[in-house]
């Protein structure tokens, strides 16, 4: 869903003119399979999720974001959303959502969060620090069948 609107989105901002082809999604390389799913599902093309280098934590480097992004542009394509996750399923590791979110917003690139794991922080006074910066977020999708230990299979997408 979120890449959907991201794509939408982008559709809005740069017309219908940017060929499918073009568009990237930018996402780490341990993000969920789901980023890849989504995009052959949205019909982009097979090549157009980025996977962006992680530091020695396997969080999303920001300087190879704002690399990664620079590429895009000099290749003539056009980044339609970033997808910074918190907490990732093989290892927990949370994307510097701060540090994302604010060059996304530099460069007018729309910011998903996927929480799907993480979102569960938030009840815990003691650790919702870990999620700063999610406030960047233009949507943030949750899943509550993992981080809240609901027995039925329970999502949420969240949009500013
Ligand atoms: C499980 C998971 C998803 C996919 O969620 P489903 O609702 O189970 O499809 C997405 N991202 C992360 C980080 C996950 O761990």
């Amino acid at each position: 869903m979120a890449l959907l609107v991201a794509r939408e989105a982008c559709r809005l901002w740069h017309g219908s003119s940017v060929e499918t082809a073009r568009r990237r999604i930018l996402a780490s390389e341990v993000s969920h399979f789901g980023v890849d799913e989504a995009a052959t599902i949205l019909g982009l093309s097979g090549d157009a999720a980025v996977s962006v280098p992680c530091d020695n934590r396997l969080r999303m480097d920001p300087k190879a974001l704002s690399r990664a992004i620079a590429e895009c542009h000099s290749e003539g394509l056009i980044p339609i959303t970033v997808v910074g996750t918190a907490g990732t399923t093989d290892f927990g590791s949370i994307d510097p959502l701060a540090s994302l979110g604010a060059i996304c917003r530099n460069q007018g690139i729309s910011f998903h969060v996927d929480a799907a794991l993480g979102r569960g922080l938030f009840a815990s006074p003691r650790s919702r620090h870990c999620l700063r910066g999610i406030e960047y977020a233009d949507a943030v999708t949750a899943n509550y069948h993992k981080a809240f230990s609901q027995p039925v299979s329970c999502g949420a997408f969240l949009v500013r």
